[in-house]
């Protein structure tokens, strides 16, 4: 993914270039906005972008070895933790249980909600959660040495949603944080957050996506028409998901208005 691939945040892709650029990339990122204001997008663009060995002055090559692995989610210096649903059944327990699903989904979805997530794990009407063995996981991971000799990356999403444990152990980390280790922590509710934690971190507001933005994208990439794309991008209040949803809802009524004709 790279800055490219995100919709619209001119200014924060700017900045957070600026920031690698003069070698000012923090320890940890939190990441803070609404759903679908392409937060994680923008969370993994800016890890290819610190991890490219060809930067360029506007976004990552895209072609070197790391943004090769980078696309496909799979460089071997890049971490993910996210809330999941344990399956006992299927010895699903960790995040790295999920992560062939959370990459397929990403790749298919990079805006995308909790519920988007949990209807990918057929898990709806659960609560999904980062569970506190995920914090011996992180450290063991991040204990390695960095595979290509640049940073190790770990991308933290809802990290409001991680247990308590976890929560304290990831503190430790960030207190004294190994060598050329980045977290970036991609939050809609910081309020829920440690505020040890918190106090860690610099935070970056991830505002609403401009209007324009959201509408040329429909039209380019989704094939909708100008004035439906000004429409659901104006219903949309800034969020790529919600316009993704209006997207469905009318493919739905479509369908059904065709099954009722026939
Ligand atoms: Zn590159």
């Amino acid at each position: 993914m790279q800055f490219g691939d995100v919709i619209g945040q001119d200014h924060i892709k700017q900045k957070l270039i600026e920031e690698v650029n003069e070698g000012r990339i923090p320890h940890a990122l939190l990441l803070c906005g609404n759903e679908g204001v392409g937060k994680l997008p923008l969370a993994i663009a800016y890890a290819q972008y610190i991890c490219c060995t060809n930067k360029q002055s506007t976004d990552s090559c895209g072609t070197c070895p790391s943004c090769i692995k980078f696309k496909k989610l799979i460089h071997p210096d890049l971490h993910f933790m996210f809330p999941i649903v344990k399956n006992a059944k299927a010895k699903k327990e960790i995040c790295d249980d999920y992560i062939s699903d959370w990459r397929h989904f990403l790749e298919k979805m990079p805006y995308m909600s909790i519920n988007n997530w949990l209807n990918e794990l057929q898990a709806e009407n659960s609560q999904a959660i980062i569970y506190a063995r995920e914090s011996d996981e992180i450290i063991r991971k991040l204990s390695l040495k960095s595979s290509e000799g640049g940073h190790k990356v770990s991308i933290i999403w809802l990290p409001e949603r991680m247990h308590v444990v976890c929560a304290n152990k990831l503190l430790k980390l960030l207190e004294e944080p190994p060598q050329k280790t980045i977290f970036i922590l991609v939050s809609e509710n910081p309020e829920m957050i440690l505020p040890t934690i918190l106090s860690r971190t610099q935070r970056l507001n991830i505002p609403r996506i401009e209007e324009s933005c959201i509408a040329n994208t429909l039209q380019t990439k989704y094939a909708i028409a100008s004035a439906d794309a000004q429409n659901i991008a104006h219903t949309a209040n800034g969020s790529f998901v919600k316009a993704l949803d209006a997207i469905h809802l009318n493919e739905e009524k479509r369908l059904f208005l065709i099954y009722l004709l026939a």
